[in-house]
């Protein structure tokens, strides 16, 4: 295909798959407002009132539909936007500014509920301050209505979003209302939005830069997560060439669910444990369809979306002994709140560096009472046995030494409180930070177990910053530092009988799975969605050809030879079997 027709744009392939859709722009944008006078106080004053009622309208449709998709509790933000259109001393103030002071009713509206605002943002409170974006949602609402502009925030279903750039929050929001696909403007491969969409299987494009300059609302769109290619209103060739793929994609997706209850084992017998990472509870139902032996990774802080305030023992152990139960007997592997970084931290504090900040474990232990309280919803949830602790994040021995020390305590505390729990939970920690891959030997003598989040450890060993795609061809998974760090995690941990895991996003690249069996991972966690074809993969090898091939890796000296090795690999060994994966 000529990929560099013009009405193609290019970005990161972040999430796989083609979609073929209506485009759908999402913008969240400002309105500006003049202070302007006016001389017909009578049709401005009704212009307001025609304004609110449409506003009250919209918002009542939105408060509806967000109930349905998103439950009560967070449809609760719509709610409180409907009681300021119905607040009479603001609606009386604002007519009387425009009667007496005739000023447009735009400049007074954006005047009067920005001071509501400023309190809220004055407010010392985190809940007032959030709540005050909702204010300016409202606001900007009423003045587009007052301009008769039509408001483009309605959530359609069967499109492909295109926007600046989409939070975790709203790829959820959007997936439950089945959108097809997401192109954004900025993001990186492994920026959350991108993490959650491959989870939930939609495809995604990010870094496209200038796609919401270039493609308008109800364009055609053909969007190729697999290559990171955007179609803005294809001709009969290209629609041609790409109905054909989707009926492909769709046969393969047929012959790999064959393999579902087939072992993770190499053609010579080594086998690997073939986990799920977990981001919603929605996606249980997949991880299991998928023939997941578990789940090697759960980001709590996604399934709570912690956003404002965090859950209780009680709401935390409900939804934890509800996945332990459905994955039974297989095992699952809970990470603590892992905030910071390009997380929501619960604190109104602005970080220069968030990635280098109050991230993960760090802000656990400088907030031992929420420590507490998962740590103890883990262990009630833990009772078949079948549970794992996982901290993120993780610098130090000391970090690692007083987490045990307050998991002894919640264990005691429990005890007391008489609730029943697994006495002897296995702790272990992710390897992310490159001080932790450097002590990995000291480190695997104090846990139980490693699981390698390459996400970060590769922002960290290259400083890339994961999530920006101005840098996102320096952010190297094959990197000749990567792969030896990797090794050397691997060599101390299995020295001293440990488990060791990967659960980065690496470990769902088909290029790249050769090469962890070969470094000699005991098993891999990826989205659920790719766990069929990196089954497929393992199952089409050698594991003594792999180990080959790692060691081979690890004696090149650039990113470039290490990927030529790994490619090559895959033509020779892999090729047959696999052809149509390479092809997608
Ligand atoms: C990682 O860093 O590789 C990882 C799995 O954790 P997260 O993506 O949640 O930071
Ligand atoms: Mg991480």
């Amino acid at each position: 295909m000529d990929t560099q027709k013009k009405n193609i744009l290019h970005g990161i392939p972040a999430a796989p798959g083609i979609a073929i859709a209506r485009a759908y722009l999402y913008k969240k944008d400002k309105e500006t407002v003049l202070k302007e006078t006016i001389t017909d106080t009578d049709s401005a004053i009704k212009n307001l009132r025609d304004a609110l009622k449409k506003s009250k309208k919209e918002l009542k449709k939105i408060f509806g539909l967000a109930i349905d998709k998103m439950g009560e509790k967070r449809a609760g933000i719509f709610e409180a936007q409907l009681m300021i259109l119905d607040d009479p001393i603001l609606i009386e103030n604002i007519e009387s500014r425009i009667r007496n002071e005739k000023l447009s009713p735009e400049y007074v509206v954006n005047d009067e509920i920005s001071k509501y605002q400023n309190l809220m943002n004055a407010s010392s409170e985190l809940y007032m301050k959030e709540r005050s974006h909702d204010i300016e949602d409202i606001k900007n609402r009423i003045i587009r209505n007052l301009r008769k502009k039509k408001w483009v925030s309605r959530i359609e279903s069967d499109v492909i979003v295109v926007t600046d750039l989409i939070t975790p929050a709203d790829t959820v929001l959007f997936s439950r209302v089945n959108v097809k696909g997401y192109v954004t403007n900025f993001g990186g491969l492994t920026s959350h939005a991108a993490i959650v969409a491959r989870s939930l299987n939609i495809p995604a494009v990010v870094g496209v830069h200038d796609a919401t300059e270039n493609i308008k609302n109800g364009d055609l769109l053909i969007l190729d997560g697999i290559h990171g290619l955007v179609i803005i209103n294809p001709d009969e060739e290209q629609l041609k060439q790409y109905r054909e793929k989707v009926e492909k994609l769709n046969e393969l997706n047929s012959e790999l669910a064959k393999l579902k209850d087939k072992p993770a084992e190499t053609l010579d017998g080594k086998k690997i444990l073939l986990q799920a990472n977990l981001d919603l509870i929605e996606e249980l139902e997949l991880v299991i369809n998928n023939g997941s032996e578990g789940v090697g990774l759960v980001r709590t802080e996604q399934i709570f979306q912690v956003t404002d305030s965090f859950p209780d023992e009680e709401e935390q152990f409900e939804v934890y002994s509800k996945i332990a139960q459905k994955l039974y007997p297989h095992t699952v592997v809970f990470r603590t709140f892992d905030i910071g970084g390009d997380k929501f931290l619960p604190i109104d504090i602005k970080e220069p560096n968030p990635f280098l900040g109050w991230r993960g474990i760090r802000f656990l232990l400088d907030n031992i009472e929420l420590l507490k309280t998962q740590l103890k919803a883990f262990l009630r949830a833990g009772i078949a046995k079948n549970v794992k602790i996982m901290i993120p994040m993780v610098t130090s021995i000391e970090e690692v030494r007083q987490t045990k020390a307050i998991l002894e305590e919640c264990k005691n505390e429990l005890l007391a409180e008489g609730k029943e729990f697994d006495k002897n939970m296995e702790l272990g920690i992710m390897v992310e930070v490159p001080a932790a891959a450097v002590l990995s030997k000291e480190f695997a003598e104090e846990v139980e177990f490693f699981s390698i989040g390459t996400n970060d450890l590769i922002q960290y060993i290259l400083a890339v910053d994961r999530g920006n795609e101005n840098v996102s061809e320096l952010y190297q998974e094959f990197h000749p530092a990567v792969i030896k760090s990797l090794d050397y995690i691997i060599t101390e941990g299995k020295k001293r009988n440990i488990f060791v895991s990967i659960c980065g996003e690496m470990a769902a690249d088909i290029f790249a799975i050769p090469l962890l069996l070969g470094l000699g991972l005991d098993s891999l966690s990826a989205s659920a969605s790719a766990l069929p074809r990196i089954k497929k993969i393992i199952r089409s090898l050698k594991y003594e050809d792999a180990r080959n091939l790692a060691l081979e890796c690890l004696s090149l000296k650039t990113e470039k030879e290490i990927k030529e090795k790994v490619y090559s690999f895959f033509k020779e060994n892999l090729m047959d079997d696999i052809e149509n994966l390479l092809e997608e």
